[in-house]
C-alpha cells in the first residue's frame, strides 16, 4: 500500500487527495514524503525496496528489459534472480495484455506480495493517463504454484481493466474536477461515453450519497453492498467505481457466456458489451488462455487456463473506498 502512496504522491500530490489517495491517512501528503519519492524516482538502481520492490523492466516489444534491481536479501533475492519465474509470468501478462496495450506499460515491477499486502496494482506514470506502471506480486503468483487456480490470469486481467477504463481514452485528465460534469475518477474527468461514466450514471448515481456516506466505517460498508448486492459482480466491486469498472471487466473476459439475467450487476456486463475494443479484448484474452475444459483435472493442472469469474481471493472482501485502481490485495 504504501509503495504505491509514495509513487502516486510523486505523479499526483496536486491533484485532490479523495480518490487518489492509497493511504489510510492524509499525511502522506507532507513534504517528507514527497522528497523520499524524489529521491526514489532519482536513484535507478540499488535501491532497497522497502516497499517490496525486487525487481523492474521496461518493455521492449516483446521482452522485458531490466531497469531496477533493488537491494533484496533472501527469498526476496532468491525471487530477483529467478529470471525463468519472471518470464514466465511475463509470458502470461503477455496473453493477456496486447503489443499495443503493453508498449503503454511504462514499467513493469515485481514485488514482494507479503511485504505490500497486495497482489497487483497500476497507477497512471503520465500526467496525460497514456502510460501506465504495472505490479505483479511474485511470491503470490505461485502461491500453490504457478497461476493455481487462474488467480494470477485473474489479478493480471483486473489490473489491465483499471488501466482500460481510466486511462487517456476514457478520461481526460485536463479537466478539473471543478469543471467536470461526469465522473471524476480522481485523475481526470469521465469522458461522456467512457464506461466509467456509464456505469456511474446508470449504476451508481443514485446511491453515490450512500456510498459516500458509508466511508471507511467497515460495518457500514458490509451493509451497504449486502443492501445492494444485486448491483455488484463480486462484494470487491462495491469499493467504488474503478474497482467496480475492473471487475465488470474481469468477470467479463472469464466468464463463459455473456450476462446471466437482468440484475443491475449484469447490466453492467452487458454495459461492457457494447464496447467494442472491450469486446475484441476479450476475444484476443480468450483466445489466448482457453478454458473450454477448465473442470477437467487435467485443464486444472495447466498453467494457463482461465480463472472462474469472479472466484479471485478478494472476491469477497471491500478494498478501500478512495482507492480507484491502486491495488487487488491479496
Ligand atoms: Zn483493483
Amino acid at each position: 500500500m504504501k509503495y504505491l502512496n509514495i509513487k502516486l504522491v510523486a505523479l499526483l500530490f496536486s491533484l485532490l487527495i479523495a480518490f487518489t489517495s492509497c493511504n489510510k491517512d492524509d499525511s502522506i501528503f507532507d513534504e517528507k514524503v514527497e522528497k523520499k519519492a524524489e529521491e526514489k524516482t532519482e536513484e535507478n538502481n540499488n535501491q532497497n525496496g522497502e516497499d517490496g520492490e525486487i525487481i523492474s523492466f521496461t518493455i521492449n516489444g516483446e521482452d522485458l528489459v531490466k531497469l531496477k534491481t533493488y537491494n533484496v536479501t533472501g527469498k526476496n533475492l532468491e525471487l530477483q534472480k529467478d529470471t525463468k519465474k519472471h518470464q514466465e509470468i511475463w509470458a502470461l501478462v503477455k496473453k493477456i495484455i496486447p503489443l499495443s496495450h503493453r508498449n503503454r506499460i511504462s514499467e513493469f515491477i515485481l514485488y514482494s506480495g507479503e511485504t505490500s499486502g497486495s497482489a497487483g496494482f497500476v497507477f497512471e506514470s503520465s500526467k496525460d493517463l497514456s502510460t501506465w506502471k504495472m505490479g505483479i506480486a511474485i511470491d503470490f503468483a505461485y502461491d500453490g504454484g504457478f497461476n493455481k487456480n487462474g488467480e494470477l490470469a485473474y489479478t493480471i486481467i483486473h489490473e489491465f481493466g483499471h488501466i482500460l477504463t481510466l486511462d487517456k481514452n476514457q478520461v481526460n485528465s485536463s479537466i478539473n474536477e471543478s469543471d467536470c460534469s461526469n465522473f471524476y475518477t480522481g485523475e481526470g474527468c469521465a469522458k461522456e461515453a467512457s464506461f466509467i461514466n456509464q456505469s456511474y450514471n446508470k449504476f451508481w448515481k443514485d446511491i453515490w450519497g450512500e456510498f459516500n456516506s458509508a466511508g471507511e466505517d467497515e460495518t457500514k460498508r458490509d451493509a451497504f453492498y449486502t443492501k445492494h448486492k444485486n448491483r455488484f459482480l463480486t462484494q470487491y466491486a462495491s469499493t467504488n467505481p474503478g474497482e467496480d469498472s475492473a471487475e465488470v471487466f474481469a468477470v467479463f473476459v472469464t466468464r463463459n457466456g455473456g450476462a446471466n439475467g437482468n440484475t443491475i450487476a449484469e447490466q453492467k456486463l452487458k454495459l461492457m458489451y457494447t464496447y467494442s475494443n472491450f469486446v475484441e479484448l476479450r476475444n484476443y484474452i480468450r483466445g489466448n488462455i482457453s478454458n473450454t475444459s477448465k473442470n477437467s483435472i487435467k485443464a486444472k493442472s495447466s498453467h494457463n487456463f482461465l480463472p472462474e469469474a469472479g472466484s479471485w481471493k478478494q472476491a469477497n472482501t471491500i478494498g478501500k473506498p478512495g482507492k480507484l485502481h491502486c491495488a487487488s490485495s491479496h
